[in-house]
């Protein structure tokens, strides 16, 4: 990882941020200041519920939509499908509508057409909406590498009424992306790496408070507003939370930058048994695995720990289906550690020992933790 050369510092964000009950009914409020012939890529399986809400939205005006099914991975074929579909249309914006890839695929393609892109996240489970960035994935979904696009997007519009109505295990998944983003910035900022901003640079001051911020509202909101959505209803906790989840955590990780927690999160993917966890799930664990590497203050690794189980992110290997041999977790522990890989943001020489120590011992506290308290 490039450490920052100068003292310049830099800060990227969405054009706008707009979060509210009801707002995917105000698209084309939105839409139009742009132009009038709107593309819009959705998720397949959404394309018939919020397709046909955004349809109803448009009125008499819905002949300007053209809508396209997203197909689940974000390939380069993909991008390069729907770039041409949209270049035949000559729409006067992008729309992207449904999980991270959707919309990191709807943000390749008004990249490569020089044209502005909303993105509508329908979940609040990773912080893709808001980055100027676009995760890229083999068929096989395997991931290979980011695209760094010129801006991030123009719009970013989040509907908390439909992100309520989706599976209460994406909220929290959510939260455990969100868990990371301050452990991951102090110590970005400890080792003085450059950020996710342009050719990289130091990081402003506001980004180091909206991590900060971001943790205080999991403490302080995490578990009322999981179970808010649990009883399916939109509260000022649940608000608060999409308001990490997304916004926080997407802008905190940007302008900050990543480190052990999602080294851990790349390590668990090389498992198979890990594949049906999602992103947020692993990073939770990673984000007590680095802390632990961190050797940081039982206090606060406590805390860390009692907020997972809290609101149910795993905290144990057993949690996350993998079996503690030697081969596992040194396979997790080189992978986490790869060469150039986001470990070494962490402010000290990180090893696949190093790694593998740690995920052991991480694992053997939490056991302990639970046993302690008499949690199953
Ligand atoms: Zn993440």
């Amino acid at each position: 990882m490039p450490h920052v050369k100068s003292t310049t510092r830099a800060f990227a964000s969405p054009g706008k941020y707009i979060q509210g009950p009801g707002e995917m009914n105000r698209l084309k409020e939105y839409t139009s200041v742009y132009g009038n012939k709107v593309f819009v890529l959705i998720d397949k399986y959404l394309s018939d519920s919020i397709g046909s809400q955004i349809k109803l939205s448009y009125g008499e005006d819905a002949d300007q939509l053209y809508f396209d099914n997203f197909t689940g991975e974000s390939t380069l074929a993909e991008i390069d499908r729907v770039t041409k579909l949209a270049k035949g249309i000559a729409p006067s914006i992008i729309v992207g509508v449904g999980g991270g890839k959707t919309l990191d695929t709807a943000k390749a393609v008004a990249a490569s057409m020089e044209l502005p892109v909303i993105s509508a996240p329908t979940a609040a489970s990773t912080d893709a909406p808001t980055s100027g960035l676009s995760v890229i994935y083999t068929e096989e979904g395997e991931q290979t590498h980011c695209i760094f696009h010129k801006s991030n997007p123009d719009i970013v519009l989040v509907d908390t009424e439909i992100i309520v109505k989706a599976p209460v295990r994406f909220l929290v998944s959510g939260m455990g992306d969100a868990l990371s983003t301050y452990f991951e910035a102090r110590a970005n900022a400890e080792s003085d790496t450059a950020n996710y901003v342009g050719k990289g640079y130091k990081r402003c001051r506001a980004a180091m408070a909206i991590a900060e911020m971001c943790y205080n509202i999991l403490l302080e909101d995490g578990l009322a507003a999981k179970l808010s959505a649990e009883a399916g209803v939109c509260t000022e906790a649940v608000e608060n939370v999409i308001e990490a989840n997304t916004l926080l955590s997407g802008v905190g990780f940007e302008n900050t930058g990543c480190a052990g927690g999602h080294a851990v999160n790349e390590g668990l993917t090389v498992l198979e048994e890990t594949h049906h966890f999602y992103h947020g799930e692993k990073v939770a664990f990673g984000t007590i695995c680095q802390l632990v590497l961190e050797n940081r203050p039982k206090e606060e690794i406590e805390e860390v720990i009692a907020f997972c189980l809290s609101v149910g992110l795993p905290t144990t290997l057993k949690d996350l289906h993998v079996e503690p041999t030697y081969e596992k977790v040194m396979a997790v522990a080189k992978r986490a550690a790869i060469e150039g890989g986001i470990a070494h943001a962490e402010p000290f020489n990180v090893t696949p020992e190093l790694f593998y120590n740690c995920i052991l011992a991480t694992d053997a506290m939490v056991r302990n933790y639970k046993l302690q308290r008499g949690i199953q």
